[in-house]
């Protein structure tokens, strides 16, 4: 039987003007799954995110979501379709407080205000941080929790495939375990994930499956656990 991915990227290659920045990436994600890209700086983890999500372009190569080419479509449509970035850096709106960064999340599903307060409700009782703070400025918010916010808007949009940018940058070891307590869970409800992690150990223990990305290309890619207890992989991104 034919296995049915939800997301299939075949031989990415996409410049920043002269800057081959990735050289033919292939990729592919099941629904329920998570997927984890591993790399060191500047290996091309972001720009792979970026052209999923439309962002960037790329000069060859395809990315089909359910059977559909999205490789040229536009970002806004992109996300209609159901895929959600929640980007490196988290770029919530400081301004505004907390659940109104959560109603704008819920934009592209144009949802009724019932709906909205439902979702919404759901996300306070999977952060509850966040219900004690609905009416806080974003922009006071600590870096885990405008982390926990970022990862609230996006599933705000009830998305099929949630992609997430580096979500422990910068965080401190206890926000760290809250927000991959919070991915545990997520997969556990059978949301589908594209995890871009630096932190190799916690990316691989919590994804079935991983893609290792050096300088654009794909050296290696596994069953998490097995790439886990790669020789090679302990040496390079697991501190052995
Ligand atoms: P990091 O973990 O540091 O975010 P990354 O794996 O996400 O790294 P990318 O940001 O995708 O890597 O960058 C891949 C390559 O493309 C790098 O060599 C980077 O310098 C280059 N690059 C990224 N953005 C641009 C840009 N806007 N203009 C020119 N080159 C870029």
């Amino acid at each position: 039987m034919k296995d049915n991915y939800m997301l299939e990227i075949d031989d990415l290659h996409v410049y920043y003007d002269n800057i081959h920045a990735l050289k033919g990436i292939s990729l592919k994600i099941k629904k329920g799954e998570v997927v984890s890209l591993i790399g060191a700086n500047g290996a091309g983890k972001t720009t792979t995110l970026q052209t999923i999500s439309g962002l960037l372009h790329p000069k060859k190569g395809s990315v089909k979501f359910e059977d559909t080419d999205i490789t040229r479509y536009p970002t806004h449509v992109i996300c209609e379709k159901g895929i959600a970035q929640v980007p490196e850096g988290r770029r919530i709106f400081a301004r505004l407080p907390v659940k109104d960064n959560l109603k704008l999340g819920s934009f592209s599903i144009n949802d009724t205000s019932e709906n909205l307060e439902k979702d919404r409700a759901g996300f306070y009782k999977i952060f509850p941080r966040m219900g004690e703070r609905k009416n806080q400025l974003a922009g006071t918010l600590s870096g885990g929790e405008q982390q926990m916010l970022a990862m609230g808007r996006a599933l705000m949009s009830r998305p099929k495939l949630l992609i997430l940018d580096e979500p422990s940058m910068g965080l401190s070891p206890l926000f760290v375990k809250e927000i991959f307590g919070v991915i545990k869970r997520l997969k556990e409800d059978g949301v589908t994930i594209l995890l871009v992690e630096q932190n190799a150990k916690m990316a691989l223990a919590i994804a079935d499956y991983a893609y290792v990305l050096e300088t654009g290309k794909i050296t290696l890619e596994g069953k998490a656990k097995d790439l886990l207890n790669n020789p090679d992989i302990k040496k390079a991104y697991l501190g052995a």
